[in-house]
């Protein structure tokens, strides 16, 4: 890498004499001149010795093996914080993901997308906004008690300065269990101690109706048993929010049924900015935007699911809305565009500047 430097010093002050161009200083001409005096004087061998005491302060366990999972982007005047709980690998999604379609139409879709058709990631994503009625979560992940490669959003809440004691409300999509069981630990020990909890009516109406539950297939009933285990201890604070609501000024419930009786997404707007947490009305786009009359295994009722998906979809494709998606590769926001039959999804650009 280190090239043999000219030892006369005329090659460096050629490469550095452009920086005191751009900031036309003093103390920064007089720095210059000493770090074009100090590479003249030591050459070649000078730099590296200089380099290796920098490595060996950084022992490689020091270093994080990954960034902390959350990001940040601001509507209007509110700031949004998507925050990552890991995710699921869910097996053989050829044969088992989609009702209405053939293992090589499923097949070809995961292999278009780049993703492995032996077992599918599908990731978690738990949007925060900080409004000024304080700090509001949609959904609270698995709490780690789903899959071995979930429950990092207590970790990454932290890591983005976000207390989960902080929070003040926990707005719901819907009952599946990837969306609730963050809120008790395994030891069914609460962990959002200052949220008021609010829930579509219908989405509660559904789970809580112990006839319901009673009819349920034996593979729905452990939904209904989490249901009620996750939301007991918080059973004095929660409010029922009727379809196409207001959750608070500036956010509005859509009324988004088909993946679940009662699913429920969340417009919010603030001036003329605004950000949709859509929650599961699709899936990972690269298989539910692309196809989104495909059948998702999740969706209860998958037709309702289809008509509500388009309907949902064109709504943001029209208005160009800012999208969350809760199974959307992280950090889970963009657009979405019309393409051909289907949709196409286009990842907002990240930015360091909040
Ligand atoms: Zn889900």
């Amino acid at each position: 890498m280190l090239q043999p430097v000219d030892r006369t010093g005329l090659e460096a002050p050629a490469v550095i004499t452009t920086l005191p161009e751009a900031q036309p200083n003093r103390n920064t001409d007089v720095m210059i001149h000493r770090r074009i005096a100090l590479l003249a004087a030591g050459s070649s061998i000078a730099a590296p010795a200089l380099l290796r005491p920098a490595a060996a302060q950084a022992p490689a366990a020091a270093v994080p093996a990954q960034a902390p999972g959350f990001y940040r982007f601001r509507v209007g005047t509110l700031t949004v914080t998507v925050v990552h709980d890991g995710f699921f690998v869910f097996p053989n999604p050829t044969e088992r993901f989609v009702r209405n379609a053939t293992p090589p139409q499923v097949e070809e879709a995961l292999r278009g997308g780049f993703l492995d058709a032996a077992g599918m990631r599908s990731p978690f994503n738990v949007t925060f906004i900080e409004s000024p009625r304080g700090l509001i979560a949609f959904d609270v992940g698995t709490g780690g008690q789903l899959s071995p490669q979930a429950g990092t959003l207590v970790a990454n809440m932290h890591a983005a300065g976000l207390d989960p004691a902080r929070v003040n409300m926990v707005a719901f999509t819907h009952f599946h269990a990837d969306h609730i069981s963050g809120l008790t630990t395994a030891q069914n020990e609460v962990v959002f101690p200052n949220a008021e909890i609010v829930v579509p009516e219908a989405e509660w109406a559904f789970w809580m109706d112990d006839g319901a539950m009673s009819r349920a297939p034996e593979a729905v009933r452990g939904g209904f048993m989490n249901t009620h285990r996750r939301f007991g201890p918080y059973a004095a604070r929660i409010r029922r929010l009727p379809p196409n609501a207001e959750l608070m000024p500036g956010i509005a419930s859509i009324a988004t049924f088909g993946h679940t009786p009662g699913h429920t997404s969340y417009l919010v707007a603030d001036g003329a900015d605004q950000v949709l947490v859509m929650g599961d009305v699709t899936n990972r786009p690269e298989i539910n935007l692309r196809h989104p009359d495909w059948h998702i295994v999740f969706d209860m009722d998958p037709a309702t699911a289809v008509v509500t998906r388009r309907r949902l979809l064109d709504r943001v494709v029209a208005d160009r809305i800012r999208t969350i998606g809760y199974h959307w590769p992280f950090p889970a926001n963009g657009f979405v565009a019309k393409d051909g039959e289907g949709y196409r999804f286009a990842p907002a650009d990240w930015s360091p500047v909040v």
